[in-house]
């Protein structure tokens, strides 16, 4: 049985972001049988993101996250995920879930992957490793369907339990709802991601929903192929000269 799939994605106004939902857009719309893409902002839905949605093709929801303890940290998309979470248990949509960020880059496969996961699916991502211009690999490592270990560091293997990139697992939406059927660790409902650890927000979650690598499997077998790549492209450090640097979107035609 093939199954739905679920995308959420946090976004935020700035220059790139036409640019970036239009080229996620333009993927998801490739998916057949169509998948469902939730995209969430922070505090109002903007009308440049709601333009940008009605003409991707795409089926779509547009969330807005209220953020309840109006505190003014800087999540980086957390609370969205979470609001997502939230829209799926209440409405119990069933499918398989991804948090796919906005500026990340995706196959086709990987989305078509996603609808053989029964329970709980992993899978390496390819980042570009700042300064030196390599490319570096998260995630799991795996024996055929089995997942048997994690590509990890020294230090960080001390640290988290599950060495995955937020971009790199995806999860069928009934665990958040019937523990019971999945053997999932706790039968208390899921505390979401977690707002304070960077870097430990994946493994956090990922402990809640399942017990241990048998119970996860690699997307594809033996995880033998990169289906998506998370880049870091946004040059925080460049320095313009005064005037250049635009606030608003770019528009993407
Ligand atoms: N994001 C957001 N609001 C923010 C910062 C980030 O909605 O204030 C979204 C962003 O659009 C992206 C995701 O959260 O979909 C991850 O953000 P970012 O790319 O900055 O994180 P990184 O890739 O560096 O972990």
């Amino acid at each position: 049985e093939r199954k739905q799939v679920i995308v959420i994605t946090p976004t935020y106004n700035r220059a790139l972001q036409a640019y970036f939902l239009n080229r996620l857009g333009q993927v998801l719309r490739l998916v057949q049988p169509p998948l469902l893409w939730i995209v969430v902002e922070m505090t109002s839905a903007s009308a440049e993101t709601a333009e940008i949605l009605r003409k991707t093709g795409v089926m779509y929801r547009h969330l807005v996250c209220v953020n309840k303890n109006n505190t003014n940290v800087k999540d980086r998309g957390v609370h969205q995920r979470n609001a997502g979470l939230e829209h799926i248990e209440r409405h119990r949509l069933d499918g398989v879930v991804y948090f796919a960020d906005d500026d990340n880059v995706y196959s086709l496969q990987l989305f078509e992957s996603l609808r053989n996961i029964s329970h709980f699916g992993t899978w390496p991502v390819a980042m570009l490793a700042q300064s030196k211009n390599k490319a570096i690999v998260e995630g799991p490592v795996c024996n055929a369907s089995q997942v048997i270990g994690w590509h990890t560091n020294e230090k960080s293997r001390r640290l988290r339990r599950f060495h995955v990139d937020m971009s790199g697992f995806a999860f069928n939406s009934t665990i958040l709802w019937d523990p019971k059927r999945w053997n999932r660790p706790f039968s208390n409902p899921i505390r979401q991601l977690d707002t304070v650890k960077e870097g430990f927000q994946e493994t956090t979650f990922i402990e809640q929903v399942v017990e241990d690598e048998s119970q996860m499997e690699s997307v594809p077998p033996s995880c033998s192929r990169i289906l998506n790549w998370h880049l870091h492209l946004d040059a925080h450090g460049l320095v313009y000269p005064r005037g250049w640097l635009l606030q608003k979107n770019l528009e993407v035609v």
